[in-house]
């Protein structure tokens, strides 16, 4: 792992590459007081050329940042950041991600992380901190490179290096398939002016008991809804997209806006937008708006709603074969013998860029 420390006196310390193991911190850390923790995710892909690529690296450094700032951390200079991220993954990805044939369509999930470790009880401004970077290799999942729905965080902390390479289809394949259970109105993830736009540790504890009964009734993710007009914002730990038919007819693809603050600005999230919006897969009218469930509904029970699907770093891209709303079961068309082509198009034009099979200036080689 990689850390570094900082204190208000001395500013950051040189950073060092050690073995992965304990942190010695207090007991009265600020961290585990008042959750004073920030983190990113991203992950490190061996291309099907051989070289090694982070994926627009820059979008999780101004994150990491703009998460640290709303906690009271210190700064991480977003260019320094990306460096160490760069020397990291030079040091540790060919250990995981072998530069041979069986490993190329693979990758390895990074966890950049900053902790408040000043030892006052009072509530105040860490004066102390640590920012720390580790690896978490996925193990290979049926569904082919890209595209795991597992959550790294259950994975195994790394020990040593793998010693079976996995099946790597050369093609894409279909997104996986996730179900989602829509949240009751007394469960809320995020609100205006508190902090569900940045990427703190505070925001998913508190998640943990509406995402273990979604699993006890068969459910993938939560659809996490807001307000007393059940406006969609996020499923789970992704962002939520939705492709339907406008009464006019207009193909429409929706996301939930930003503006209310109560959404994690994914860096999936932008890519697909940013790709839609040229029009690079297809034709879609793109849309950044609130929609309520009961738009959902009605474009549901008219037959205009086509796909629905959820970004992000772990997950890729999920198509949504189910929403469960208060009891109404929403079976998407996915089910009913379509293919979910659209979110397959989207995943196949980013996966080109994270494997290599095409030059672009989103793929950051290490
Ligand atoms: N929303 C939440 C709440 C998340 O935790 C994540 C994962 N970082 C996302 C959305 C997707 O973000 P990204 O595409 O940057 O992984």
């Amino acid at each position: 792992m990689l850390t570094a420390t900082w204190s208000i006196s001395s500013g950051w310390s040189a950073p060092s590459i050690v073995p992965y193991g304990p942190l010695a911190i207090q007991p009265a850390a600020s961290c585990l007081q008042y959750a004073t923790e920030c983190f990113e995710g991203l992950k490190c892909y061996r291309g099907h050329d051989g070289r090694l690529r982070l994926f627009r690296p820059q979008v999780n450094a101004a994150r990491f940042l703009k998460s640290a700032t709303r906690i009271a951390l210190p700064s991480f200079p977003p260019d320094e950041f990306l460096k160490l991220l760069v020397k990291f993954v030079a040091h540790e990805a060919p250990k995981w991600l072998p530069n041979n044939p069986d490993w190329r369509g693979r990758f390895l999930y990074l966890r950049p992380t900053m902790i408040g470790t000043s030892i006052k009880i009072g509530l105040q401004r860490p004066d102390e901190a640590m920012m720390f970077i580790v690896a978490v290799f996925v193990p290979a999942d049926v569904n082919g490179p890209g595209n795991s729905a597992s959550n790294p965080n259950s994975s195994p902390a790394p020990t040593a290096g793998p010693s079976t390479p996995p099946e790597v289809p050369s093609a894409t394949s279909p997104p996986t398939r996730m179900k989602l259970l829509a949240s009751k109105q007394d469960m809320i993830r995020a609100w205006p002016g508190g902090f569900g736009s940045s990427k703190v540790g505070a925001n998913y504890g508190p998640t943990i008991v509406a995402q273990s009964e979604a699993r006890r009734r068969g459910y993938d993710q939560v659809l996490w809804l807001f307000g007393p007009e059940d406006y969609v914002t996020e499923a789970g730990l992704a962002n939520f997209f939705m492709l339907w038919t406008t009464k006019d007819g207009i193909k429409e693809l929706v996301t939930p806006p930003l503006e209310l603050g109560v959404i994690l600005e994914g860096v999936t999230r932008r890519s697909v937008l940013e790709v839609c919006r040229s029009g690079k897969v297809g034709d879609v009218v793109v849309s950044e708006r609130k929609a309520k469930m009961d738009e959902i509904v009605s474009a549901y029970e008219e037959g205009r709603m086509l796909e629905a699907f959820a970004v992000g770093t772990a997950v890729f891209v999920a198509s949504v074969s189910e929403i469960d709303f208060r009891g109404k079961k929403l079976i998407l068309p996915l089910d009913r013998g379509d293919s979910g082509g659209f979110a397959t198009a989207v995943k196949g034009y980013l996966e080109g860029i994270m494997f290599g099979r095409f030059g672009h200036k989103w793929a950051h080689l290490v």
